[in-house]
């Protein structure tokens, strides 16, 4: 039998959402995740170690997060900075490696470069400067990932592409801020055919930005609906959730502009 090392208590709720045993649950879903990634990357003619797999647990709570670990989870991806320092609190015993995808407003920057290890929601001028100023108070650098809006969709969040090439170079004046390369979030739609240009965009916006700035290599793209597609099309880091941890029940709109009629 497989028998987690630390066996938190479930409560109801607990066993409602990850069943009696999460442990074995991740491990499972882990796996099928996995095999997916390979068999895209087959498809693709890529080699399974160019795509690097970034769990999202925002939702998880802490103490099931010990049985992802446990199932040899290290990086954890989290959208809301409120929510990343409180389980970090909970979790600080274990080695983990902090990632913050989503929106971040300049008031919470103090937060993010304590811990985070990356961002890939990088998005404005102001926010990079607040940053830089920050990490070179705590002396530290952050791997960051520049967010673009390649839907076209009204949303309040990623730069339009035709801003990239002139953001990059305001880049070069913070130097904590090590940029790996460009993130989206694709259309939210079941059909591919509506999502694989996003992915398509956002690969065409990172080989033109690479030749200004070679630090743009990575495409962070892909999610669990989707992740595939994003293999397909280049995708360097695939951001997954819901395929590892089962459903939300927070509805999406909480972390982003919902399309109405996506
Ligand atoms: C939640 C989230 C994901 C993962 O979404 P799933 O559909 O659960 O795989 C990816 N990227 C960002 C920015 C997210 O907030």
């Amino acid at each position: 039998m497989n028998t987690p090392i630390h066996t938190p208590s479930l409560t109801a709720e607990d066993i409602k959402r990850f069943g009696p045993d999460p442990f074995s649950m991740f491990s499972r879903n882990l796996a099928s995740v996995e095999t997916r990634i390979a068999q895209a990357c087959a498809r693709a003619g890529r080699a399974r170690e160019t795509v690097r797999l970034l769990p999202i647990t925002k939702t998880v709570p802490a103490h099931i997060l010990r049985f992802a670990y446990e199932a040899g989870i290290r990086d954890f991806g989290e959208n809301k900075i409120q929510e990343a320092v409180a389980k970090r609190a909970e979790l600080q015993d274990l080695p983990i490696d902090w990632c913050i995808v989503g929106h971040l407003q300049t008031n919470k920057v103090k937060y993010l470069t304590r811990f985070a290890r990356e961002f890939h929601a990088l998005d404005s001028v102001r926010l990079a400067e607040t940053l830089n100023a920050r990490l070179d108070r705590e002396d530290r650098s952050l791997d960051v990932y520049v967010q673009v809006n390649t839907s076209a969709e009204e949303s309040k969040y990623g730069l339009q592409p035709g801003e990239l090439l002139p953001y990059l170079d305001e880049l070069g004046r913070f130097p904590r801020l090590k940029p790996r390369g460009l993130m989206t979030l694709a259309v939210f739609s079941t059909d591919l055919d509506k999502v694989r240009p996003c992915f398509e965009r956002l690969r065409e916006l990172r080989d033109t930005a690479v030749r200004h700035d070679p630090a743009i290599r990575e495409l962070s793209m892909g999610m669990s609906n989707d992740f595939e597609e994003a293999i397909v099309q280049g995708a360097d880091v695939v951001r997954v959730g819901e395929a590892i941890f089962g459903k939300r029940s927070t509805p999406d709109g909480h972390y982003w502009p919902v399309a109405a009629n996506p």
